[in-house]
């Protein structure tokens, strides 16, 4: 099983998530196990791409062992449980997300498939010493959906304020177009076939020791300084 952590780490810091977005056979957080025993798959937690202190002091070390090492590990053990002797369990992580989605009977794999997938797509949104000069292409690109970089941003972070209650800020492209979209508890904008290039997780449990109740302290910061541009260049790819 570690070996598995280990080779999915691997592939997710050199392939970042081009190819999860892209709908490939490179399954996020899924370690796609086909040894003996009783799961034929078994998903598992990405490692983070940088150390628990390395987005501060933007996000402290406290939220991240929080964060990650409660709530995603949570949702990921909670999926494994709750996909065992289903349909469910030999899928994919974006497949099961995109089968549970709308299901009535299948809301709590839903919710716990798409926070899995959500939040190893925001670790890697997020870098140390983020922030700064955008990826040519993507500058590009931003301009001619929003008019000027300043624009997307202000949208974006209107977008993670403005969401009522728990949920995500989504930069992401729609057709030709990049757009921002918001969703709320374990929403995903795949579901809506808009492919995800970035987000902002702004559920509480993201900022609320290091911020309280100031969220757009929180958003306003990760903009600046921790996210991740390089990482949606990345998943734009040639789109
Ligand atoms: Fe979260």
């Amino acid at each position: 099983m570690k070996t598995m952590n280990e080779k999915m780490f691997v592939g997710l810091t050199r392939r970042g998530f081009l190819n999860v977005a892209k709908g490939s056979a490179v399954a996020l957080a899924v370690g796609g196990l086909t040894a003996v025993g009783k799961a034929a798959t078994e998903h598992v937690l990405p490692a983070l791409p940088y150390p628990s202190n390395g987005l501060e002091p933007v996000i402290s070390a406290n939220t991240i062992s929080f964060h990650y090492g409660k709530h995603h590990k949570a949702y990921v053990d909670n999926l494994n449980k709750l996909i065992a002797g289903t349909q469910f369990a030999a899928m994919p992580l974006e497949k099961i997300i995109m089968a549970a989605s709308d299901k009535t009977d299948s809301v709590a794999i839903f919710n716990n498939a798409a926070q899995a997938w959500n939040h190893a797509f925001y670790w890697q949104s997020l870098k140390p010493k983020g922030g700064g000069e955008l990826p040519a292409a993507l500058k590009q690109k931003i301009e001619a959906s929003f008019g000027t970089l300043e624009a997307c941003t202000n949208e974006l972070t209107a977008a993670a304020v403005g969401q009522f209650g728990s949920g995500w800020a989504w930069l992401v492209l729609d057709g030709e177009k990049l757009k921002v979209v918001k969703t709320g508890n374990a929403g995903n904008p795949m579901t809506q076939g808009m492919k995800p290039l970035l987000t902002i997780d702004v559920w509480e449990h993201a900022y609320y020791l290091d911020y309280q109740n100031r969220r757009p302290d929180y958003v306003k910061a990760v903009i600046e300084k921790i996210i991740n541009w390089k990482f949606a260049a990345d998943n734009l790819g040639g789109s």
